[in-house]
């Protein structure tokens, strides 16, 4: 079997509504969809979300780089051969996580439908058959419109996640006792600052986290300051997850090493692919730091991946953030996730075991609406 072309359809999605966090403002969202074919018919897809807070890779130039990066490299050779082809890319692809990690689940999604066998059996086998997901309420100015986001969220999930970081320190918190009073005791919270606060801020904030009940922070400093993050860990006495501090498996292996989190964020999109997510998960189980399966929000196959590797992961610390599907207008797969008890099934089917609706792909490729 050999590879026999590599297209690229960039895609007009947008949220059913605004989506705030960190410093970033999402209405619409640049996916972009990879199909890889091959000579004997099996095809595979992959999704790339390239989202600025983490990339500087847009829309075009994932396109750019499929077409004229990703397709030399791999037409011609044989799919089920994934980690060289990964390595060969790795020498073209430096700096472009979200096309790589399309690429990556494409091969996978490819050539689990070629055996016939879902993807979390190639990456070698299920711990669960559901996936335990968590609800998000983005930061708003309105504490009033955040208890009424999370409240919609309250009977569905068990877990919500929210976001601080934008306001004032006291302020944001605020609104995070809002939720917390709104949603009661049982709710299970913790909330992503995606780096934003000073250790300045995250000093004055340790005295209100444990009122409010918060089991989490997430990234709550930047990078930078990461050494600040050791030192405060100490004296927290819920977890701190790394997400922006970890983009490549170099940066997992820090994290653990310095002990700069007690959990990491393994987001395939942000770290290159579910392959890299995997040693990355690897090399926290060998330092004795938890995991967790992040996403940017993406559609149907990215999160579909994110569901076979949140099934081949032995331990997970948190619930995953895999309900991107349902925040967008628009859907390019046949199969839906559906959250049922706070959890969404892994696929069953070969490959992905979410099949592209390819009428509704072609209706959303944003070349037709230019
Ligand atoms: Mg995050």
């Amino acid at each position: 079997m050999k590879i026999s072309s590599v297209e690229a359809v960039p895609l007009l999605a947008s949220f059913k509504t605004m989506f705030r966090f960190g410093t970033s403002d999402r209405s619409a969202s640049p996916n972009v969809v990879v199909i890889i074919r091959t000579d004997e018919g099996p095809t595979g897809y992959g999704e790339a979300c390239p989202v600025p807070a983490f990339t500087s890779e847009t829309q075009n130039s994932v396109v750019e780089l499929l077409e004229e990066r990703v397709a030399p490299v791999l037409v011609g050779r044989d799919p089920r051969h994934r980690l060289p082809l990964l390595h060969d890319l790795a020498h073209s692809l430096t700096s472009a996580p979200f096309t790589l990690a399309a690429v990556d689940t494409a091969l996978l999604d490819l050539v689990g439908r070629a055996l016939d066998v879902p993807v979390h059996t190639l990456l070698g086998g299920g711990f669960r058959e559901r996936i335990e997901v968590h609800g998000s309420v983005g930061w708003d100015e309105s504490a009033g419109m955040m208890v009424e986001t999370a409240l919609k969220q309250a009977d569905t999930y068990r877990w919500l996640k929210l976001y601080a970081g934008r306001g004032d320190v006291d302020a944001d918190l605020d609104r995070l006792q809002a939720v917390r009073d709104a949603v009661g005791p049982d709710v299970g919270l913790f909330v992503d600052i995606n780096a934003m606060w000073t250790p300045s801020d995250l000093i004055r904030a340790l005295s209100r986290i444990e009122a409010i009940g918060l089991s989490m922070l997430e990234q709550p400093l930047p990078r930078t300051a990461a050494a600040y993050q050791y030192e405060l860990v100490g004296d927290l006495r819920v977890d701190v997850a790394a997400d922006e501090a970890v983009r490549t498996v170099a940066d997992a292996a820090e994290v653990v090493r310095e002990r700069l989190a007690t959990v990491v964020n393994l987001g395939h999109s942000k770290l290159g692919g579910p392959t890299a997510a995997l040693h990355a998960a690897q090399i926290a189980a060998a330092g004795g730091t938890g995991v967790m399966v992040g996403s940017v929000i993406e559609m149907g196959v990215a999160t579909a991946m994110g569901l076979h590797l949140a099934a081949a992961l032995p331990t997970l610390s948190y619930p995953s953030y895999l309900m991107g599907p349902l925040k967008y207008r628009q859907q390019i797969t046949e199969q839906q996730v559906e959250v049922i008890d706070g959890h969404i099934a892994v696929p069953e089917g070969p490959g992905l075991g979410f099949t592209v609706d390819e009428r509704e792909l072609r209706r959303l490729d944003a070349r037709r609406h230019c």
